[in-house]
């Protein structure tokens, strides 16, 4: 299959997802995950009507969404993977939306960095539902002060949550306690699901798919 096809197979199956969960397809968002694929091959899947994309590194994704957004309009990109302070201006000059907020510096420094810009970014913090070390995220029992800090005290525009289930475990519980989350925190986003699950993640609520392999193929 080629990528447009691929990238229909991936659309149709979050549609049917959706319906399944009673819910309208157009309620979830597909961010085609392009990490790692060259400017060409993501051209093919913008050709193909898809807008919205992630990447998970600030450095790579200077090197290919300048010009790929110069010949689109209306491209919406995601910063998906960790954020270093030293790279925040050139991640708030490039990304729409930082999906991966997760610590207190970080946050000061992207709020900051979007008011100097003059930039209205929209921002997800990260949760490490599974409490992994080694993976990003704020813990579970902090989320509701720490997205309180960000809105309130940091002026940001936190739209949702964000998490990656640790990756040897049945995913639905985390995809759960996201939501369970979120809501507490008053927020309505859940950026949760990968080529892998992506459909259970909507069946527990997912406002948002990362979707990577599925429709560019094995990196
Ligand atoms: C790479 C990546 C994805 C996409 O993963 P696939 O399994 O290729 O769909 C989603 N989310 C994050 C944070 C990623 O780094």
């Amino acid at each position: 299959m080629t990528v447009a096809e691929q990238l229909d197979s991936v659309v149709d199956r979050v549609a049917s997802a959706a319906r399944r969960a009673g819910r309208e397809p157009d309620s979830v968002q597909l961010v085609a995950v392009s990490k790692t694929f060259p400017v060409e091959v993501i051209r093919a899947v913008i050709a193909s009507g898809q807008r919205v994309f992630g990447e998970n590194r600030v450095q790579e994704a200077q090197q290919k969404w300048p010009q790929l957004k110069a010949e689109t309009a209306g491209i919406e990109l995601h910063l998906i993977g960790p954020l270093q302070s030293n790279k925040t201006a050139d991640a708030v000059a490039l990304f729409d939306v930082i999906e991966t907020v997760d610590r207190e510096k970080i946050a000061r420094v992207l709020s900051e960095e979007t008011k100097r810009q003059g930039r209205s970014l929209r921002f997800y913090v990260q949760v490490n539902t599974g409490l992994e070390p080694q993976k990003a995220g704020i813990a579970p029992d902090e989320t509701v002060k720490f997205v309180h800090l960000c809105t309130q005290e940091l002026g940001m525009t936190v739209e949702g949550l964000m998490c990656i289930p640790p990756a040897a475990e049945n995913p639905g519980p985390h995809f759960a306690l996201l939501a369970k989350l979120a809501d507490e925190c008053g927020l309505r986003k859940l950026s949760m699901g990968m080529s892998g699950e992506f459909e259970t993640a909507i069946e527990f609520g997912a406002t948002s798919v990362r979707v990577g392999s599925a429709i560019f193929g094995t990196r």
